[in-house]
């Protein structure tokens, strides 16, 4: 496949088009317009077409987007057809629900196993997966090809199962732990998830209206 160099604007905004395409395959959709689509989506046309552009010709003039075809190839780029395999490494609050909620398989990867060092834990399969000990991590990466490591830890464990996961050279972390894990030169990709950054923009959001609305009320209050 052509890879250009894309910027992380375009490819945040990747996972977007996907769910909308899919939303639109649901409902019978299959064909749109660049126009349409970016009026779903709150974007200009222009601004698809130049997203797409970045991955090669995707619409026909005249046509538009042939919405199966393009969710096909946005998920390819996503690398959502590569069977990606995952294990998760920390079994509590939110890696249990992770593992509870969270469909893998809908996103191209393969859970297949987790770790922890509670011996409640250890030896117990959830949902299919298997829960091993932390002490066999090394051996099951050396034995099985494992590009992505969740990691449900405790902010104080974080360094040191990143240090032993980078060890044995892991591609990613998908790091949950609201510790900055992202290093400069290291070949280990970090995606850094917090949950208050989407809550704060909102917050900023309601913030801002607050203030339109109270400046309202006060110029009409001079008037
Ligand atoms: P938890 O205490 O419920 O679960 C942590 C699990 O990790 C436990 O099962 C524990 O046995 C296991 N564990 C501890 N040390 C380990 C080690 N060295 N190796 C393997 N497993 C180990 O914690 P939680 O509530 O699920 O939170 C997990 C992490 O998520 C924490 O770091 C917390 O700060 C963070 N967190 C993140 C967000 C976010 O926005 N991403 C929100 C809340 C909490």
């Amino acid at each position: 496949m052509k890879r250009l160099k894309v910027s992380n604007n375009v490819i945040r905004r990747l996972p977007r088009y996907l769910r909308k395409l899919d939303e639109l395959t649901e409902n019978g959709v299959s064909r749109i317009s660049s126009f349409e689509l970016g009026h779903q989506l709150g974007l200009t046309p222009s601004q698809i077409r130049q997203d797409f552009s970045c991955f090669g010709e995707f619409g026909q003039q005249g046509y538009g987007y042939n919405v199966p075809a393009l969710r096909d190839q946005i998920a390819a780029i996503l690398g959502m057809d590569r069977g990606f395999t995952a294990i998760l490494i920390g079994v509590g609050n939110i890696g249990h629900a992770l593992m509870d909620n969270f469909c893998f398989a809908e996103w191209g990867f393969r859970l297949a196993a987790a770790f922890d060092i509670n011996p409640e834990l250890i030896g117990t399969v959830f949902n299919g997966v298997p829960i091993y000990s932390m002490d066999d991590l090394e051996k099951f990466l050396a034995e099985n090809k494992v590009d992505v490591a969740v990691l449900t830890v405790p902010k104080e464990a974080a360094i040191s199962v990143t240090a032993r996961l980078t060890g044995c050279g892991i591609d990613a972390i998908w790091n949950f732990t609201n510790l900055e894990l992202t290093e400069p030169n290291s070949p280990t990709i970090v995606e850094n998830i917090h949950f208050s950054d989407s809550l704060l923009s909102l917050s900023y959001y309601v913030a801002e209206r607050k203030d339109e609305i109270a400046a309202r009320a006060a110029r009409a209050e001079k008037q």
